[in-house]
């Protein structure tokens, strides 16, 4: 029997391609589109919106209507509208794949409290590509030590991205950090601006660029002296995050033990 999915957020960037992902993928179906009270959306076919023929599935204001006969929520929408739609999947039994960025630690604790009580599976990145280069940033940053090579994570986005630095750029150091056996939280700089003073050791320094329709560019740099190391993804269509997500979906739907999964566990990258 197919999966039934619904999506929340149906009318955004993501949410449409999501949209177009479920229909395009075999062994799941929509069962549900949902935006909040007052969008535009509401009433308008998903798939329609979408660009593809009518679905058959009304977005809805009505997130119990959403949810009717749904095994699982994709979610990419905004950090407090996921922490909500994690503590209801969690009372429902429903499975929640999480792409939102931006939330703050205390998002992320409300979000592992519900998983205690379902699956979900959340990645700021849900691209094969990206979770790829995690691994690879992971191994490197823990072959090039500290006291030779320095590491910067640069990323590019769309001029409408509201969160900085973004959820994969986050990532990357996170597994930049998990390399290096230290915890980003103590060792990342967010920024740099006027007089700095001398770059610290074994810090994980970031920088943000914001404009046009860029999808998604990360550069993981690691500089040593007289040589430096590259590594880079350029994501040129939301479709990568969309199937992804699709594939977190299957993927968790065949799991039965509740918890809290990435991307690396859907793709056996751990
Ligand atoms: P978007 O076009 O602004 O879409 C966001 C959708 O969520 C809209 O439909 C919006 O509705 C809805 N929403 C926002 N706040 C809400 C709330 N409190 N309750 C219910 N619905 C709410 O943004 P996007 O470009 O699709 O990105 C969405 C999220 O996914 C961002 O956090 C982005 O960084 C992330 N993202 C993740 C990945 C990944 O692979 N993990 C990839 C791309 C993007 P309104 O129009 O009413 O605000």
């Amino acid at each position: 029997m197919s999966m039934k999915v619904a999506i929340v957020g149906a009318g955004g960037r993501m949410g449409r391609a999501l949209v177009r992902a479920v229909d395009e993928a075999s062994g799941a179906e929509l069962s549900g589109a949902y935006e909040r009270e007052g969008s535009a959306h509401i009433g308008q076919d998903a798939g329609t919106l979408a660009g593809l023929q009518s679905l058959g599935i009304e977005i809805t204001g009505d997130i119990g209507r959403a949810l009717e006969d749904t095994d699982v929520i994709i979610d990419f929408t905004a950090p407090s509208a996921s922490v909500a739609f994690a503590r209801l999947a969690a009372d429902r039994g429903i499975a929640h794949i999480i792409g939102t960025t931006g939330c703050t630690t205390e998002d992320d604790a409300a979000i592992a409290q519900a998983a205690r009580k379902t699956r979900i599976v959340k990645s700021g990145n849900m691209s094969l590509g990206v979770n790829l280069l995690a691994s690879l940033v992971e191994q490197a940053a823990r072959a090039l030590g500290p006291d030779a090579f320095d590491i910067e994570v640069l990323e590019m986005h769309h001029k409408h991205k509201v969160d900085a630095p973004s959820g994969t750029a986050l990532l990357l150091g996170e597994a930049a950090a998990h390399g290096r056996g230290i915890d980003l939280r103590d060792n990342a700089v967010m920024s740099r601006e006027g007089h700095t003073g001398a770059r610290q050791e074994g810090t994980i320094g970031f920088a943000t660029l914001r404009g046009g329709s860029v999808v998604g560019d990360h550069s993981v740099i690691l500089a040593g002296a007289g040589e430096r190391i590259t590594i880079s993804h350029h994501a040129e269509d939301r479709a990568i995050f969309a199937r992804g997500a699709v594939k977190a979906a299957l993927w968790v739907h065949q799991h039965e033990a509740h918890g809290l999964y990435s991307m690396r566990d859907v793709l056996g990258l751990q």
